[in-house]
């Protein structure tokens, strides 16, 4: 295959190709938040389960209290009590009522509850002030889903609601998709780990802590994380077993210098490349090969090159082979600065969004090299400038495309 870089669109698509998600597996529930769901969630008996009260009072017939008012209220007899986990033991006669509490389950023979405040006891006798209609504050079974429903269909995410809802219908465990298995392997001689001292000429690994992150926000499980030198017998040892997950991502050593190990090694070990290369800024140096089921990027080295290219690609496979949704995470926003480049290459620029009256409005950092981190700090979405645009001018809207738990999203303030 050439080495002419791709479009960017043909490059997702590549790597989204034939892409099913992994098996389905039982998840105890306490552990399946971020999961993807493998098989519709139904309801098998409606939630909940029986009628209950929405206040605290008392269940009645609510043709006892016709013409009650808080000058004349109605006496009726109490004949028992309905908890919350505790129903009455016995049913409501004519001219008798239950007190109940909220959640009880309404008793036999009341269709009313009056609530505390309508109410006034004395002794085993409750006046009522009001006249109750039939189904006053009373919550009929299956309100919330009835049984049949499909709740949550297959593939949905799983968040704290749907977690409550899966609890309801009683589903513990719950079937998942299974995380696909990631293996993140650094490569390059100036890189040393975080904390360790610096020898001229080296640096922090950055990479292998940012990248092993992402994908553990995009709900892989992380199997490994190495570092191998610039040295292809080395970088082919490390990558061995990296390949036994079901994406491995290489990050540095990919491009066309003569320290540039990763290709090679790929190759000898059964890696075919399905492109290298794509019109894309930054990210442009990105190798992409598959060997079996097994994806493996490799990723440029330069710090934001590499979350970028994980966020446009690798991110994407994460989501698929999960269970998940792939673009999930595309919108618009309007720009609000003008944007200049060339024609040719796809620019992904990092942005802080901005809330305002008028809808999201997406900032461009004003440093925007592949070498500078800062420009992903605080970034909440990456403004997707088409490859054929030359200009965009402020104002303008451009898609978008989310970070994971984007700052702006949580906190939003609402400016004009
Ligand atoms: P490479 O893709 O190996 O040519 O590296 C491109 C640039 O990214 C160089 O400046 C490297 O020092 C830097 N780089 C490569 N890997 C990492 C890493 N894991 N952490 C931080 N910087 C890196
Ligand atoms: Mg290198």
């Amino acid at each position: 295959m050439s080495d002419a870089p791709i479009e960017f669109i043909d490059a997702l698509a590549a790597v989204l190709a034939d892409l099913e998600p992994l098996p389905g597996e039982p998840v105890p529930l306490a552990a399946a938040l971020g999961r993807s769901l493998a098989a519709d969630a139904v309801a098998g008996a409606p939630v909940q389960a029986f009628d209950n009260s929405a206040m605290d009072g008392c269940a009645l017939r609510a043709a006892d209290t016709a013409g009650a008012s808080a000058g004349s209220p109605v006496a009726l007899r109490l004949v028992g009590e309905s908890r919350a986990g505790h129903p009455a033991a016995v049913a409501v006669a004519a001219g008798e009522a239950v007190a109940i509490s909220t959640g009880a389950m309404i008793p036999a023979g009341a269709d009313a509850v009056v609530r505390v405040e309508d109410s006034r006891r004395e002794g085993d006798t409750v006046l009522v002030e009001v006249e109750a209609r039939p189904g006053l504050d009373l919550r009929r079974a299956g309100e919330d889903f009835a049984a049949g429903d499909t709740v949550l269909p297959r593939g949905a995410a799983i968040g704290p609601a749907a977690l409550g809802a899966l609890a309801s219908l009683g589903l513990d465990p719950v079937p998942c998709f299974r995380r696909p298995r990631v293996a993140v392997l650094t490569s390059g001689d100036e890189l040393r780990p975080a904390g360790a001292s610096l020898p001229p000429g080296t640096i922090p690994d950055s990479n292998g802590h940012s990248v092993p992150a992402l994908a553990e926000l995009a709900g892989a499980e992380l199997v490994s994380r190495a570092w191998a030198p610039d040295d292809a017998a080395t970088i082919e040892a490390a990558l061995a077993p990296a390949l036994e997950a079901e994406v491995t991502i290489v990050c540095g050593g990919v491009s066309v210098g003569e320290h540039d190990h990763v290709k090679g090694a790929l190759e000898r070990l059964g890696v075919e490349q399905v492109f290298w290369r794509i019109a894309l800024k930054p990210g442009g140096p990105t190798w992409f090969g598959r060997r079996g089921a097994s994806l493996v990027f490799g990723l440029p080295g330069n710090p934001v090159s590499a979350m970028v290219t994980f966020l446009l690609l690798a991110r994407p496979a994460l989501l698929a082979l999960g269970g998940g949704e792939p673009g999930a995470r595309r919108t618009r926003a309007v720009l609000t600065t003008d944007y200049e480049k060339p024609a040719g290459r796809l620019h992904a620029v990092r942005c802080r969004l901005e809330l305002s009256a008028a809808g999201w409005r997406a900032h461009p950092f004003p440093r925007q090299g592949s070498h500078v981190l800062s420009s992903m700090l605080g970034a909440d979405c990456l403004a997707l400038i088409p490859a054929a645009a030359t200009r965009i001018a402020a104002g303008e809207s451009v898609e978008i495309e989310l970070f994971d738990g984007a700052g702006a999203l949580a906190g939003a303030s609402i400016s004009s």
